[in-house]
């Protein structure tokens, strides 16, 4: 998969060096090119922003650079867009698993106000163009939302996890753990400070393990997510999962 980030602070991709993703780009699985907006402004003070129309605080990124830097990074390819915004459709697991799936992404970063709104109408027009927030809250630019979907994406991409199964099993996975989050794990030692590991997890036996992980993930969900609780399948629960 080739990723094209384009932000007023490349320096905030350095993680994307290390880890997971780090050897993903080593191997070649993800090609990650970072660019800086303002090597497309033509001033001398390399100005990206200008004051909002209609008045109010804060400032707005300019729509002309960033439509100079897109078409440059872009060439006659048509990578999937996305726009982080707290304005966006939220960020989720399904849409990590859809990103995934596409050969490309380029991702513009945001800073003080967002950007032109006019830069999200063009390209949809040309590419498929996603504003896509990550929580409910604001940060003060988008490269952290950047990194935090580029390594929700990047995890998922063949190869790249030691272990694929563990993609199906997370919290929020489709399938078996739509609208569930995961329960509690162990390792050794069996006792810790007089903590004992669940029994069942040391029987060996599949079937109980699995009933029981079920189990504790539906616990947690009822209770630290009651609004994805909500949300799940009652085609899904069998007597057992009722009763919790
Ligand atoms: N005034 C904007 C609003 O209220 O929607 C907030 C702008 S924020 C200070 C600057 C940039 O940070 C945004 O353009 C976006 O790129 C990024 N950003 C902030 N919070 C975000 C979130 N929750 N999800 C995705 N991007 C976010």
């Amino acid at each position: 998969m080739r990723i094209d980030i384009i932000s007023i602070f490349p320096e905030y991709f350095a993680p994307l060096d290390v880890s997971l993703i780090g050897k993903a780009r080593e191997r070649g699985t993800l090609d990650v090119r970072v660019h800086q907006l303002r090597d497309w402004a033509h001033d001398v003070h390399k100005t990206v922003d200008d004051t909002p129309y209609g008045g109010g605080p804060g400032m707005v990124m300019k729509p002309e650079v960033w439509g100079e830097a897109i078409d440059s990074v872009i060439g006659d390819g048509a990578p999937r867009m996305i726009v982080p915004t707290p304005s966006g459709r939220p960020f989720t697991q399904e849409l990590a698993q859809e990103l995934a799936e596409e050969p490309w992404l380029l991702f513009a970063c945001g800073r003080y106000e967002g950007i032109d709104t006019r830069v999200v109408e063009e390209y949809s027009g040309r590419l498929r163009v996603d504003e896509v927030c990550i929580g409910d809250y604001v940060l003060a630019g988008g490269e952290v939302a950047v990194l935090v979907m580029v390594e929700a994406v990047g995890r998922l991409l063949p190869g790249v996890l030691g272990n694929a199964q563990s993609a199906v099993d997370d919290s929020f996975a489709p399938g078996s753990m739509r609208n569930l989050v995961e329960g509690p794990v162990y390792t050794k030692p069996p006792v810790w400070r007089g903590r004992e590991v669940p029994d069942v997890l040391l029987s060996g036996h599949h079937g109980k393990i699995a009933r029981w992980r079920r189990d504790e993930a539906l616990r947690r969900t009822v209770r630290n997510r009651p609004e994805l609780a909500a949300e799940l399948d009652p085609g899904t629960l069998d007597k057992h999962d009722r009763r919790l």
